[in-house]
């Protein structure tokens, strides 16, 4: 027997019929990279979308097609999102940080056949045009071009029809190991990812917020943003450019109530506040993720009143998997305690189940004592089931998907994450936690980065050293180090040696290339080894 409900499929295209219908002179702004600033609404980034549609029709663009970009947070990107999912294409978010080899390879392995760009980026075209081998259309959104393209259609015609499990938006990880790898979104998926992480345990939107996204447009589909913000008539405020100054002007001047992006984004506006004696103005709401939010960071948030959301997700689970909200008895906690919950990865969002399974056997799961820690596995229907055009699943029983992350869950069912699976250091058969290392070491005052890593000990099987950047002028010396590590760490986690160096190696996403810094240290010895 059937259910007598009506069909109303889950695609993308009714959350921004909804935004212009319910929300239609909420405003989108926009900073650009050459300083100007433009407003547009979200009635005007449909009608965009449509005219979208129509324009690449005429390029030939067909439903599934991919329709790539190549561009930092602005109010034509948005449309552009719209438009590609508009006429049953998927659209490709390409991050222009990648490196030539991986720019090649995705794309080519995308297939895409369309390519809008920021200006910004013309040198990366001119140098990749030759090895794309599937672009028929590049499309600059800036110099008047995007606007002239839309700007010949009227915007008179509909979204395409089809299934709520269609594609609609590609991402690829930054594969710190191997080729980049896709992750394929569907409409149904996108879509409930987007209900649920606008919930108040999540992002919590509603039309009074202000949003300043400085997650990148390009990285893990924007945390959902361009989605989630669409539901709630959000107000975005964009910039083309990550200065702090530029962001911290909009902040004050927009009204934001709500900002996202990663732990360094967060350090760039704490310096510009030092700097300049100022605050942040009317901000509730601080997402931080990406990578761990560092204590003091999150102290000094949540003492300027702000809700501190620290969420962990990766691009194979859309991105969003855990938040930390307020839990059930968070008014009889002290600020401390408070503190402590909120640096740990949060609860599973509504939709996302989530277990540690045994390092050695990955089916055998560990108890949620948050003590004993494993391998994180999740599920949901949001989470990635198969990499794009790969031939077998990315589960390990039909059913989980094994994060590469490490952690322990605690009673209340809050994660906490200790390391990757491929940084933990395995030192006389147990394990040390390499980031509880590091955060020990970050809380030093003249320490700016901190990373630890396994070297090989014919005794021990590995042993970890802790490499530092100082910060300028900081004299903090080893023992200093050590000494401090002494109060947080158990005796033998103690690092073999601190090594002091000029720069830790990053990503293309920002993050700390563990796979580069294992490199520089290929050939080191320890002293006793
Ligand atoms: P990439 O591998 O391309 O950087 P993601 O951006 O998807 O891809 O990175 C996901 C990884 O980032 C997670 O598996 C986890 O290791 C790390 N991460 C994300 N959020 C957090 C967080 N709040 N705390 C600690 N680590 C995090």
């Amino acid at each position: 027997m059937l259910g007598a409900m009506q069909d109303w499929d889950l695609r993308v295209t009714h959350l921004i019929d909804h935004a212009a219908r319910e929300h239609g002179n909420r405003e989108i702004v926009t900073h650009w990279a050459d300083g100007s600033e433009t407003r547009t609404t979200w009635g005007e980034v449909r009608l965009d979308a449509l005219k979208m549609t129509q324009a690449l029709r005429k390029l030939g663009v067909q439903s599934g097609d991919r329709v790539a970009t190549l561009a930092m947070n602005h109010s034509r990107h948005l449309v552009s999102w719209y438009g590609a999912v508009g006429i049953g294409g998927v659209l490709h978010t390409i991050n222009p940080r990648l490196f030539d080899d991986q720019l090649e390879y995705i794309a080519n392995h995308a297939e895409d056949q369309v390519l809008l760009f920021d200006k910004a980026f013309t040198p990366i075209i001119e140098r990749m045009k030759p090895k794309w081998t599937t672009i028929k259309h590049y499309i600059c959104f800036d110099n008047g071009e995007f606007e002239d393209w839309i700007g010949a259609e009227d915007g008179q015609t509909e979204w395409a029809k089809g299934d709520e499990r269609d594609p609609c938006m590609l991402c690829y990880t930054s594969g710190t190991t191997g080729n980049p790898k896709g992750v394929l979104y569907e409409h149904r998926s996108t879509m409930l990812h987007a209900i649920s992480g606008i919930q108040p345990h999540s992002f919590d939107f509603d039309a009074q917020a202000v949003m300043l996204p400085v997650v990148p447009m390009f990285h893990a589909a924007s945390w959902g943003l361009p989605w989630g913000g669409a539901a709630c008539g959000v107000k975005f405020v964009y910039s083309a450019v990550n200065d702090p100054k530029v962001l911290h002007d909009l902040m004050i001047r927009e009204g934001v109530t709500h900002s996202a992006g990663v732990p360094t984004v967060w350090l760039a506006m704490f310096q510009h506040l030092d700097a300049t004696g100022a605050d942040l103005g009317k901000l509730k709401q601080a997402i931080i993720g990406g990578s761990a939010a560092p204590r003091f960071m999150v102290e000094r948030l949540m003492k300027a009143g702000i809700r501190v959301a620290h969420a962990w997700g990766m691009t194979e689970t859309s991105p969003i998997g855990t938040v930390g909200a307020p839990s059930h008895n968070w008014d009889e906690l002290s600020f401390e305690e408070q503190v402590d919950n909120v640096c740990k990865q949060g609860r599973p969002l509504f939709g996302v189940e989530i277990r540690v399974v045994s390092l050695d056997d990955n089916t055998v799961e560990l108890p949620r004592d948050g003590k004993t820690s494993g391998a994180l596995q999740v599920r949901g229907p949001w989470i990635i089931k198969r990499y794009f055009k790969a031939e077998e699943d990315a589960t390990v029983d039909g059913q989980w998907f094994d994060t590469g992350d490490v952690g322990v869950i605690h009673p209340d069912g809050t994660l906490q994450l200790t390391d990757r699976t491929k940084d933990v250091i395995k030192s006389g058969g147990e394990w040390i936690s390499s980031v509880e290392l590091e955060n020990a070491a970050m809380s030093i005052p003249g320490v700016a980065e901190a990373a630890c890593i396994g070297i090989y000990h014919p005794k021990w099987d590995e042993r970890p050293i802790l490499v530092v950047v100082k910060k300028p002028d900081a004299d903090v010396t080893a023992e200093a180090i050590k000494d401090h590590l002494a109060q947080h760490i158990a005796k033998w986690w103690m690092p073999d040696a601190i090594e002091f160096v000029a720069e830790i190696p990053h990503g293309a996403t920002g993050k700390i290339s563990k796979k580069d810094l294992r490199e520089q240290f290929r050939d080191y010895k320890l002293v006793d080894a």
